[in-house]
């Protein structure tokens, strides 16, 4: 099955992506959130001159061509832009079998434990703990994810003691039957993170994410190696060596690629094999409600080694103005801190026509 047309309907935080094959048959995707429009012109522009009536039955074989034709454009902006075309593949094969992706790689519909996950440092810790025991209580959430350091903070905190303050005030309130998260994004030396590791041990926190600078694989495993509590982390690397070598050298206890960063599904396939072969658990990024949640979830249905939870961001109309409007049914009820995957067909949504209809839109096509 070749394909003959690749469209793409974006602004400049999301844009979705659908693909026609020569049968008539279609499928939608998702590039990744942020820049959405430079990335749709990454697709077209760098992208579907490799794979436009070329076959798509073998995605690996596809993703990999367009990665070795692109080498001179190595990182982030290709695998965006694959995210899109790989996702949309999945789609359409879901589509023509009648059945949910999760079904084609292995998984069934069904429920899925959400953990909530707060984007926010800029709230104080008594805040963000009214925020979490009001969740829990109207949504039934039983693990929740908050932000200690700075971003790339270099071990200067938000403002001074936040980090201290909230640990011990998101566990006084929401008791011991919750699990607890936290996210440094990179904030801290290796020192400082052994330091506040400390600190979430004392508190029962069992998930330390992205304690050091990402790229320095060596200073995480560091922190990984003092503590007992489980080191996350992988959410920004992209590419798959890199991802052998974090897995190899065990800089983490526990992987977290997430899906549209890393060129789709079947190259996040490629990342849980490592990680299964390594023992280490797979608990995704998926840091908004645009489809990469969705594509998280059919993929935590379907995986060995998935890890407890599904990141599930809590983040609504102030933070995310964007995320508002995107699909005629909403794929992100949660009743008693679970999401569903359905039986419906590839990803099992619609884009709202009314969105699409205001997006900006290119299309790329056998002549
Ligand atoms: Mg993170």
């Amino acid at each position: 099955m070749r394909l003959r047309r690749i469209e793409t309907f974006t602004n400049r935080f999301i844009g979705f992506v659908r693909i026609t094959a020569e049968d008539g048959s279609t499928g939608w995707g998702q590039v990744s959130t942020y820049n959405s429009d430079i990335t749709a012109t990454v697709l077209h522009r760098q992208i579907a001159p490799w794979v436009l009536n070329r076959p798509f039955d073998e995605v690996d074989a596809l993703t990999d061509l367009v990665i070795e034709r692109e080498h001179k454009f190595p990182g982030s902006y290709i695998k965006r832009a694959l995210g899109g075309l790989d996702t949309a593949i999945w789609d359409l094969r879901g589509r023509r079998e009648g059945k949910p992706v999760t079904s084609l790689i292995g998984g069934t519909p069904g429920k899925l434990r959400c953990y909530a996950s707060s984007m926010r440092r800029d709230i104080t810790p008594e805040a963000e703990a009214d925020r979490f025991t009001r969740l829990r209580d109207e949504l039934g959430f039983d693990a929740f994810k908050f932000r200690v350091a700075a971003e790339y903070g270099h071990d200067v905190d938000e403002w001074p003691g936040r980090t201290e303050t909230i640990i011990p005030t998101i566990r006084k309130a929401l008791g011991n039957d919750v699990a607890l998260l936290v996210d440094a994004n990179s904030g801290f030396s290796p020192q400082r993170a052994i330091e506040v590791g400390r600190i979430l041990q004392d508190n029962g926190i069992e998930h330390f994410e992205e304690p050091c600078l990402y790229w320095e694989l060596e200073q995480t495993k560091q922190v990984t190696d003092a503590l007992d509590i489980a080191v996350t982390g992988g959410e920004q690397d992209c590419e798959l060596p890199t991802w052998q070598r974090m897995i190899d050298m065990r800089a983490v206890d526990i992987v977290q690629p997430d899906i549209l960063y890393l060129g789709g599904i079947s190259r996040t396939l490629r990342v849980c094999r490592m990680a299964q072969a390594a023992g280490l658990p797979i608990t995704p990024h998926a840091a908004n409600l645009g489809l990469v949640t969705l594509f998280t979830m059919h993929l935590l249905r379907a995986i060995e080694g998935a890890g407890k939870y599904l990141e599930f961001s809590i983040e609504g109309r102030d933070y995310y103005p964007w995320q508002e409007g995107l699909f005629v049914e909403s794929p992100y009820a949660v009743t008693d801190g679970h999401v569903t995957v359905t039986d419906k067909p590839g990803w099992g949504i619609e884009v709202s026509p009314e969105w699409l209809a205001r997006s900006q839109y290119e299309v790329s096509e056998v002549g």
